[in-house]
């Protein structure tokens, strides 16, 4: 567990991101000097560190503004786990597109209760790797990454630090 001191209220995240919309688009540029593996190490590493200091328990804000996508055996899972028939489940939790694809049909979703997931223990795979920060990948999904900065305290502290360790403020 780490003992740096990570901002977590969402009112003054959001106020901070608005301030810093410039100062992140030139982030987001400077990104192209660095390589994409010491992206990836960087931010995985300090993903871990922010991940176990935040709870996400006490925040929930992805829950209310993402959709999930959710695959056919998450869906048998769930089932059992509610005690429901698939039927019954997909009739009142989930909507499928034309190409086949599932997802939640709310937003926020169904799930939610409080800043709380209620089928915690089953909760999706899409749910589980948000914000995707431990992931290969982070310099071409940073776009996409960003888009969250304002919401997501696990996004913000880590684009923080990472800002700092990359010299790319005090
Ligand atoms: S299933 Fe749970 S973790 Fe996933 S979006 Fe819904 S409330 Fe959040
Ligand atoms: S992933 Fe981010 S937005 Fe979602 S609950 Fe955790 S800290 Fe909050």
């Amino acid at each position: 567990m780490s003992n740096t001191a990570y901002e977590t209220n969402l009112q003054t995240i959001a106020a901070i991101a608005s301030e810093k919309e410039e100062e992140n688009d030139h982030f987001l540029r400077s990104l192209r000097h660095h390589s994409g593996a010491v992206l990836d190490e960087m931010a995985n590493r300090i993903y871990q560190d922010v991940n176990a200091a935040v709870d996400c328990t006490a925040c929930g804000n992805c829950c209310q503004k993402l959709v999930v996508n959710i695959t056919q055996p998450e869906i048998e899972r769930l089932a059992v786990f509610m005690n429901m028939t698939e039927e019954n489940l997909r009739e009142k939790y989930i909507e499928e597109s034309l190409a086949g694809n599932c997802f939640i049909n709310t937003v926020p979703c169904h799930f939610l209760s409080g800043t709380s997931c209620s089928i915690y223990p089953e909760r999706f795979t899409e749910c589980r790797d948000f914000p995707h920060l431990h992931k290969p990948g982070f310099k071409e999904r940073f776009l996409g990454t960003l888009l969250h900065y304002p919401s997501c305290p696990i996004i913000y502290n880590t684009v923080e630090v990472m800002k700092r360790e990359l010299k790319f403020i005090e």
